[in-house]
């Protein structure tokens, strides 16, 4: 919790000077056609500034930068411990300009900001600093050879990564690829979402302060048909990087399969089932209201999470049981204005989202999902982007609601009558992102955690973990893990060199 108050950082957004260039050889640049776009912010749709509207001709600029810093050995040949020491320079640079840029973020894609300031910012300069501190202590491999033979199993960096992100976390979404593409001595060029590109382009420049080289990492905002795409394609990009939507990433799999079979690692879409299981309305009181809790959840961040526990699994014995305490915990989620340091529902991206959102609220009424809370939009004379909260019960997984990404602060109660019923409706589902059980049965724990197909599973709790937790999908949410150890793998290649004695 921030001691800022609302007129304090209403008054810090009216001074704050937007830079909207793209970053590339360290400066910052339009982009090469002079094109720009507006930036609106969905707080309150104010015009927050022009962004450069990056194409091909910036890729191919931004391309030549990163691999002529990367071949000159600037940043790839530099000692790991050095490495660390500027990678942990740019972690507190980043919490040193912590609420600057906690105010951008919010401004740009409209979360509340206790969010950004107290999750966002701290996790992004966690995820630099802790990848900074681990890779000057991990060691490669001498392999078990012949007296007369000696094999290295060395990693080495990929080259020149293109990271493309999404707008609902863009900061902490940068920096999952950033610390380890950077640690383990790449040459980064970072193409933010359209819609939320300001902080990548302030981080760009903090990078540089931190004494990271010029050309070592490069930020081009711009459209996804457009820049994106030219990354996607190029012929000189290694590895690409991403996290979105399940439709996007299937697509870089092909450009990859046309253009130079670059490595793809692929961070994409969910509908995470959480469950409830009859056994826990028999544990203590504090219990059942953290588990109440950790179901309205799914509207942090607006829901605009790929996590999301959008589908809310409940034995059928408990429902009448759980529902009024969820009701009850829901009501303590309300719509305000994102700088209120009070609140923690905040604005949809753009209109464009809340027409999305509100689409699968009419679904939902359409395939005969009964509303028990919320459902529309609101606020609307701020001349932001709103809904409410939103709670359908009698939901079952073949409609719209529960088959596909909403990504807004919408829930489906989805009943079931035992347990192989309610491991089968869960992964029931393309997606394999997320899963969270709630239940005081140990053995029923771990059977369910080990049942469910899902690259993050959580027990009594939603959304935990830390850097130290790899985080990834199965099926069409993705390939590859960001965070921990893992992540490095995405970012190096490992060679063999066998001599002989
Ligand atoms: P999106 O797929 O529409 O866009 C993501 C990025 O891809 C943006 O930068 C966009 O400009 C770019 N892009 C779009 N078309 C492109 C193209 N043809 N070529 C190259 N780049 C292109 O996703 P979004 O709407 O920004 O974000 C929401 C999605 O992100 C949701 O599906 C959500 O689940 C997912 N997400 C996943 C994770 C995860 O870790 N698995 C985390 C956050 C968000």
């Amino acid at each position: 919790m921030t001691s800022l108050t609302r007129a304090d950082w209403e008054r810090r957004a009216q001074a704050l000077e937007i830079e909207g260039r793209a970053y590339i050889q360290g400066e910052y640049t339009a982009a090469a056609s002079g094109a720009t776009f507006e930036c609106i912010s969905p707080v309150d749709g104010r015009l927050l500034g022009q962004v450069a509207s990056c194409d091909g001709a910036d890729a191919d600029r931004a391309v030549a930068a990163a691999r002529a810093a990367f071949e000159a050995g600037v940043w790839s040949r530099l000692a790991p411990v050095k490495r660390k020491q500027i990678m942990i320079r740019f972690a507190e640079l980043i919490d040193a300009h912590g609420e600057e840029l906690a105010l951008l973020e919010t401004l740009d894609m409209g979360k509340p900001i206790s969010d950004s300031l107290g999750i966002d910012v701290p996790a992004a300069s966690r995820a630099i600093r802790w990848s900074g501190e681990a890779i000057d202590k991990i060691y490669d491999e001498v392999a078990a050879t012949p007296h007369d033979e000696l094999g290295l199993v060395t990693r080495e960096p990929v080259g020149v990564v293109a990271a493309i992100v999404p707008w609902n976390f863009p900061l902490l979404m940068s920096c999952w690829k950033l610390g380890p593409a950077l640690a383990t001595g790449n040459s980064v060029i970072l193409k933010p979402s359209e819609k939320s590109p300001l902080t990548a382009i302030r981080l760009a420049q903090l990078a540089s302060e931190a004494g990271i080289p010029a050309g070592v990492f490069n930020v081009l905002p711009g459209y996804g048909h457009t820049v994106g795409k030219a990354l996607a394609l190029h012929m000189d990009v290694d590895t690409l990087v991403f996290t979105g939507s399940t439709r996007v990433a299937k697509q870089l799999m092909v450009y990859a399969g046309e253009s130079n079979m670059k490595r793809v690692w692929l961070e994409a879409g969910g509908k995470s089932p959480n469950i409830y299981f009859e056994d826990i309305m028999q544990a203590e009181p504090a219990f059942i209201e953290k588990a109440a809790e950790g179901l309205v959840l799914g509207f942090f961040n607006q829901g605009e999470v790929c996590t999301a526990g959008s589908r809310l699994l409940v034995e059928k014995s408990i429902k009448d049981e759980l529902l009024p305490l969820v009701v009850e915990a829901l009501k303590a989620w309300k719509p305000g204005h994102p700088l209120d340091p009070a609140t923690n529902v905040g604005a949809l991206v753009d209109s464009q989202q809340l027409n999305t959102v509100l689409g699968y609220i009419e679904a939902g009424h359409a395939d005969g999902a009964r509303l028990l809370l919320g459902g529309k939009r609101t606020l609307e004379e701020t001349g932001g982007v709103y809904v409410e909260p939103t709670l359908f019960d009698g939901v079952t997984n073949a409609m719209r609601i529960a088959r596909e990404e909403i990504f807004g602060p919408v829930l489906s109660v989805i009943e079931f009558e035992t347990e192989e019923e309610a491991i089968r409706i869960a992964n029931d589902t393309i997606y394999g992102l997320a899963a969270a059980v709630w239940t005081r049965d140990l053995s029923r724990a771990h059977r369910t955690a080990r049942a469910l197909r899902a690259g993050s599973v959580w027990v009594n709790q939603y959304d935990g973990g830390d850097m130290t937790a790899p985080f990834g999908g199965f099926k069409q949410s993705g390939n590859g893990r960001d965070k921990s150890l893992h992540a490095f793998d995405k970012y190096t290649e490992i060679k063999a060199t066998w001599i002989k004695l």
